[in-house]
């Protein structure tokens, strides 16, 4: 399985088997998961806390650093399939509309390669 194969229903039902398998859906409500979402986020953050940027590509060949990376990221994508699924959120029409938003608020010919 990979990100050309899958889709969103795909690993959703992969997370919630393995919330079902534990009976953890008790656990899984909006406040829980909202926190682990900001809290896997902030242990991503970590592996780049004080690096400098020109310290950021060397990132990508750190083979072990990159394995941490990748799980932390997993952890995030997790909670947020299970905060979509709790809420009963279809997260590719959220994204679409937003990206939609988006592109309202930021015009190509206003903010190409700058964001203010
Ligand atoms: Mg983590």
């Amino acid at each position: 399985m990979n990100d050309s194969t899958a889709t969103v229903a795909d690993l959703k039902r992969i997370v919630q088997e393995f919330v079902s398998e534990r009976k953890w859906e008790p656990f899984h409500d909006a406040k829980n998961l909202s926190t682990a979402i900001a809290i896997e986020a902030a242990e991503l953050m970590e592996h780049f806390q004080w690096l400098r940027s020109e310290e950021l590509p060397a990132v990508r060949d750190d083979k072990e650093a990159m394995k941490e990376i990748r799980a932390e990221l997993a952890d995030i994508t997790a909670f947020v399939l299970s905060f979509a699924e709790t809420m009963g959120i279809d997260l590719s029409s959220s994204l679409v509309e937003k990206m939609k938003r988006n592109a309202i608020k930021y015009p190509v010919d206003r903010f190409l390669g700058r964001f203010r």
